[in-house]
């Protein structure tokens, strides 16, 4: 059983029910409707479509709705794209006209431009494929020259290295989106360029006006909120999860800073009982190739050994000619890793007290599933799904079935390393039932077998969130 999730976006290739369903079957956990691009009502459709398919399957797959936020584009050409080559000079020129770009320059709204930029900046177009120096600002145009050139196409990003360059987080765009999530009741929400805790507290507040409360994943993409501590604390303890959005973030602090950083956000978020995906270009290659690289695996497998909770799939599964083939690339680098023991094995946070009855048994039951080779997994009756959350904070080996009645909570907890999310519901038996019925239950799935161990967790009282006080090591017969 594959621990890692995987996060798959939806395109233009991959939003048809036949492919939905294609994608369920071979392994995506989570899917990401993107709303820089596409329409509200497109994106209820196809949330419909993923709510149907994973019905059908009979899993819970979680959709996690990505605001676009203050991404800062280029114009559009009047060609469909424009070669730029090295040396060349290029103008980005606020008093052009949006559609009007040419292989000289282009037009762009983000009118703070030339108050954020001086020359002998690097500027970087398209995930940092092309590279721009700032020769000249004026008052409403920046001259640069081409230092790496390449194909650019309209509406690309445009990103200053060493970061600074970006608008307050939450655009009229992503207010009017948030007022649209109603029909998409989507699981996560993922605030783009996040810049502090207020925009998770704003989002928040947003999305209950509308009575909606899915877990909120800040998108760590800025330079200077990685540089801030207290910033990048603030946002960890405001969010449910962050995403490490490599794309910006890399091309904001170059690539080689980045696997450190990277290290150090997945190991902050979980200490911090936070989630954590990894996300962009990390099978790139696969939009047009049936296999990946070497390079793609390792780094698939490198995020997994860093103790990743979800690897997530932009344009392999948007627009890629394969996008059931990367997933099921994506799902066997992960299992590979996942073999080493560096995946299984765990500190059990010895360093620390713990704050509530309920994480002190997640924690213990962790650890004695560990040691005790009998225990052939963890059944966890949840209500909230807090429990099953901070099991999974942990590294093991076995599984955690996560079992509920709140279809809300399971298709949250598909984003969680480890966890099974299972319908069950314990309020249908007895006080005395519930515990066999619940082995009954996995044993028949064949999640468990007869002679196996399991260990047990519940509250005392069922039918109370947040009341998990009881650990059992029970047989299976
Ligand atoms: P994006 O975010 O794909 O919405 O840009 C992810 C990233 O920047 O890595
Ligand atoms: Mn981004």
């Amino acid at each position: 059983m594959r621990r890692t999730k995987i996060v798959a976006t939806i395109g233009p290739g991959s939003e048809s029910a036949d492919m939905i369903g294609r994608l369920i079957a071979a392994g995506v956990n989570v899917f990401r409707l993107n709303f820089s691009h596409g329409s509200a009502q497109r994106h209820a459709e196809v949330a419909a479509r993923i709510r149907k398919q994973a019905a059908i399957a009979g899993v819970y797959t979680g959709i996690l709705a990505d605001l676009q936020g203050p991404k800062i584009r280029i114009g559009g050409f009047t060609t469909d794209k424009v070669q730029l080559a090295a040396g060349d000079r290029f103008r980005l020129d606020l008093d052009l006209d949006l559609d009007a770009g040419t292989v000289h320059g282009v037009g762009l709204e983000y009118r703070e431009l030339c108050e954020c930029v001086t020359p002998g900046d690097t500027l970087l177009l398209d995930d940092g494929r092309l590279r721009l120096r700032v020769d000249d600002v004026e008052s409403a145009a920046v001259d640069c020259t081409v230092l790496v050139g390449g194909p650019l196409s309209a509406r690309k990003g445009i990103n200053r290295l060493g970061g600074g360059l970006a608008a307050p987080a939450l655009t009229t765009k992503d207010i009017a989106d948030i007022d649209s999530l109603s029909e998409v009741k989507p699981d996560f929400v993922a605030v783009s360029f996040v810049s502090s805790a207020d925009d998770i507290h704003q989002t928040r507040n947003l999305l209950a006006g509308h009575n909606l409360a899915p877990a909120i994943i800040a998108k760590i993409e800025r330079a200077e909120v990685v540089a801030e501590q207290d910033t990048l604390n603030g946002i960890l303890e405001a969010a449910e999860g962050i995403m490490v959005a490599r794309g910006d973030l890399g091309v904001e602090v170059g690539d080689a800073q980045l696997i450190g950083i990277q290290k150090d956000l997945i190991t902050r978020a979980r200490k911090k009982d936070r989630v954590v995906i990894t996300a962009t270009q990390m099978m790139e290659s696969m939009i047009s190739n049936p296999m990946p690289t070497r390079a793609e695996v390792f780094d698939v497998a490198n995020a997994v050994l860093d103790g990743t909770d979800a690897v997530m799939l932009s344009a392999e599964t948007a627009v890629g000619d394969y996008p059931v083939e990367v997933v099921s690339a994506m799902a066997e680098a992960a299992l590979g890793a996942e073999r080493h023991p560096v995946a299984r094995t765990s500190r059990y946070r010895v360093e620390r007290q713990f704050s509530s009855a309920q994480e002190t048994v997640a924690m213990s039951a962790i650890y004695a599933a560990n040691h005790f080779p009998n225990v052939r997994g963890i059944a966890c009756l949840t209500e909230s799904g807090t429990t099953p959350t901070l099991m999974s904070r942990l590294s093991s080996g076995l599984p955690i079935f996560a079992l509920s009645n709140n279809p809300t909570t399971l298709q949250k907890l598909a984003i969680c390393r480890g966890v099974v999310p299972l319908f069950f519901d314990a309020t249908a038996f007895s006080e005395e039932e519930v515990e066999s019925s619940a082995i009954e239950y996995l044993r028949d799935g064949g999640y468990i077998l007869e002679g196996d161990s399991i260990l047990l967790t519940r509250g005392q009282v069922m039918g109370h969130p947040g009341a998990t006080n009881i650990m059992k090591i029970l047989p299976v017969n």
